[in-house]
């Protein structure tokens, strides 16, 4: 019987809602596959600054450093909003990311036949995506120095740096190899190689490891094709990986193909063991969601699916991940929504019956 620690950190909105159904799944997970989950919960975001004066705590952090895998909601609201306050409710979550060393996000973003009318793009073309980005979260344009704003000869100026060296990359690219080995054998490498000095690097280095995976085909897309290729042939794509800049924008757009940010989960990544396994952090890409916070309508699915993640990527439990999602599937098609998912006049399902009748077909 294997036993797991989790840290818990529902932060704001609606995320201490989605969080609670995310861990009842996995207590369910536990149950019905004999493990062990032990669930430590914590502050994080506006919950920590009106309790603890700061967005999290070095002690939450070194917590999480310890745990299995962090299980995490959204953090903000309008009550934190003032772009100037010195204590911001996404310092919690930027904190953990670059205290775990958490380098590589996932997002999966899978059309769901029974939800394709959801999406602004046409049936015939998001039919059958399945894909998975996973963009490159602590270097790049976001962190290379100098980044700067000053006044140069009476005239303000800006510089941002979008530094990578080759270990940031290679980590990247192989993380990209080996997801794609256990789906579909193709690998999409983003970058603008033929203008950026930081691209032509990105571009050698992935050539250079794609030597270790001769079964895996690689393909170099630029991002501005890539923007094109996202709409117009979805399908084509099986793992993508892209810069820090680069995926920040082709996983929002990528996350639009579904047409419902209630569906769609994110895993992200830090040092992994030999297994391919580590500590991750999990969290639905939805933020807080004030404007339904408090009302019970929210759709637990994205965190539901997040939980699958974790037992996926830090766990190393293949079988449950898949049961899990399976569950989700099966509630969708037969006809279950939530508010967000029903079209105008259908029945909708509160949060927690949602994540029942996902509970009922897990078997409990
Ligand atoms: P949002 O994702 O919170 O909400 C956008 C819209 O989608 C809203 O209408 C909301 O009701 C709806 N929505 C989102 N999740 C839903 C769910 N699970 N079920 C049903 N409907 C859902 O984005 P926003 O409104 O731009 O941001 C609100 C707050 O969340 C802001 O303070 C923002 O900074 C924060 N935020 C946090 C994160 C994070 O913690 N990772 C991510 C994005 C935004």
């Amino acid at each position: 019987m294997a036993t797991f620690d989790i840290l818990v950190l529902p932060g704001d909105g609606i995320g201490p809602e989605v969080t609670a159904e995310g861990v009842r799944v996995l207590e369910a997970v536990g149950e019905r596959f004999e493990h062990v989950f032990n669930f430590e919960q914590d502050l994080v975001g506006g919950a920590a600054i009106d309790a603890l004066g700061t967005a999290i705590l070095p002690e939450t952090i070194e917590k999480a450093s310890k745990a299995d895998a962090v299980l995490f909601g959204a953090v903000g609201g309008p009550k934190w909003d003032n772009p100037n306050a010195s204590v911001r409710p996404e310092q919690g979550l930027l904190a953990l990311r670059s205290g775990l060393g958490l380098w590589a996000n996932l997002r999966p973003v899978t059309a769901v036949p029974a939800l394709i009318d959801a999406s602004t793009l046409r049936p015939e073309v998001i039919e059958g995506v399945d894909l998975l980005v996973i963009r490159e979260l602590t270097s790049g344009l976001y962190f290379g120095q100098p980044q700067e704003r000053r006044v140069v000869d009476c005239r303000r100026e800006a510089v941002d740096t979008n530094y990578y060296n080759e270990d940031e990359i290679a980590r990247i690219a192989h993380l990209g190899f080996q997801t794609a080995r256990g789906r579909r054998k193709k690998l999409t490498s983003v970058d603008k190689a033929n203008v950026l000095a930081s691209s032509r690097l990105w571009r050698e280095v992935v050539v250079e490891v794609s030597r270790d995976y001769p079964d895996v085909e690689l393909e170099h897309v630029l991002v501005d094709a890539m923007t094109m290729y996202l709409i117009r042939r979805p399908r084509d794509f099986d793992v993508i990986i892209a810069d820090n800049m680069f995926g920040d924008i082709i996983t929002d757009e990528a996350s639009m193909l579904t047409g419902s940010m209630g569906m769609l989960p994110s895993a992200s990544l830090g040092a992994l063991g030999e297994d391919g396994l580590g500590l991750g952090m999990y969290e639905p890409i939805h933020g807080s969601a004030p404007d339904i916070a408090g009302t019970g309508v929210a759709n637990p699915l994205a965190m539901i699916l997040s939980a699958a993640m974790l037992l996926r990527h830090s766990c190393g439990l293949e079988d449950e991940a898949r049961a899990v999602e399976q569950a989700v599937t099966d509630v969708i098609e037969t006809g279950l929504r939530t508010a967000d998912l029903a079209a105008p006049g259908e029945p909708t399902l509160d949060t927690r019956a949602m994540a029942d009748a996902v509970l009922k077909r897990l078997g409990s």
